[in-house]
């Protein structure tokens, strides 16, 4: 009896078993969950790759390809430096599966950043390879953690494109990415990720700004509200924060900027106005959003206090902070946070 089709079911289900599992173990000498537990930042897979495992990485213009992993003569990858963020994390972890896994030399022209069993007309070692960098970069632990951080607790909650936008940008993952990773973790069906695929990100962002306008479809709206104050964040070049927090401003409070800000070349894009009130209650909390914006990279201190603004009253009823980091895209050469190291 002809039994080709089962056969090469086993061997794809296998090649999948292959990458997962060696994700975990990977996942488990590095001790991860309990590092990105304390930062809560996404798996930081650069530096994963060349500073704990000691693989050298490198940024190159590959033209049409998205990354390389290199066996012979000496072991190397490789990721193509003119592609957006989210997806040269996703190359460079599955490059690091082809190297973890003893895979040959491999010139990967085209990776799905996603994990669909119904598309998985590759080699097996391209199919360990990215169910490697899919449970790597996006476990369930890491789902929780940040979705948590925002305010996810629901199953409603997890399939509003709103959240998924979000928990994308926290994940260091692209919409679609997070999409599977939401599905491939269980947390929801087949028809919720149809419906999340229908929304455009570019839409989502567009709701994050007050009126009209028109966002560089590459650059990112980071939603931060009361409970990421003292977080650390990674941001790209060009993002955007909407800031958004509960205010007292019916008893005369306002959010301001502590003068610092600006000496980092703050921009303010809108200030501070209401989005929500509850005007039933006494004292009611109202909430406001603010959008702001830094020229150029660099590590700043977003701070923030909320204070009665028409007395001269030094008094701040409550503060908010944050640590961003605005990266500069990935240029040609190697990773910008090892040039210290190897300069001094
Ligand atoms: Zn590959």
């Amino acid at each position: 009896m002809f039994d080709g089709g089962k056969e090469e079911y086993a061997q794809k289900r296998n090649a999948r078993l292959i990458g997962v599992r060696e994700a975990s173990i990977l996942h488990e000498q590095l001790n991860l969950a309990n590092r990105v537990r304390g930062n809560r930042r996404p798996i930081d897979i650069f530096k994963i790759i060349s500073k704990d495992l000691k693989v050298p990485l490198l940024f190159k213009d590959l033209d049409n390809l998205e990354g390389i992993c290199l066996k012979d003569p000496s072991p190397g990858i490789l990721i193509n430096s003119k592609k957006l963020l989210s997806r040269q994390r996703f190359t460079a972890a599955h490059e690091l599966g082809h190297h973890r896994m003893g895979h040959g030399n491999s010139l990967d022209q085209e990776i799905f950043q996603i994990v669909d069993e119904d598309r998985e007309d590759r080699p097996l070692e391209e199919v360990s390879a990215n169910w490697f960098a899919h449970s790597f970069l996006f476990p369930r632990w890491l789902y929780t953690i940040q979705g948590r951080g925002l305010g996810i607790k629901t199953k409603e909650d997890a399939i509003d494109p709103n959240n998924v936008y979000q928990l994308s940008l926290r994940m260091g993952a692209s919409y679609e990415a997070t999409i599977y990773g939401l599905r491939s973790n269980n947390i929801i069906s087949p028809h919720d990720v149809t419906n999340l695929k229908k929304v455009k990100p570019i839409n989502l962002k567009k709701k994050l700004f007050r009126g009209e306008y028109d966002p560089d479809p590459r650059v990112d709206v980071w939603k931060m509200t009361e409970s990421d104050h003292d977080r650390d964040f990674d941001l790209k070049e060009g993002d955007y924060v909407r800031l958004e927090l509960p205010s007292r401003s019916p008893m005369g409070y306002t959010w301001g900027f502590k003068d610092s800000c600006f000496e980092e070349n703050l921009d303010i894009i809108h200030d501070f106005y209401l989005i929500s009130s509850s005007k039933n209650l006494i004292g009611g909390r109202e909430k406001v959003a603010g959008l702001l914006k830094y020229r150029g990279p660099g590590v700043f201190k977003l701070e923030l206090e909320e204070r009665r603004s028409w007395l001269r009253s030094k008094k701040v009823i409550k503060n908010f902070s944050t640590n961003l980091t605005i990266n500069k895209a990935n240029e040609n050469g190697i990773p910008s946070f090892m040039k210290p190291q190897i300069l001094s």
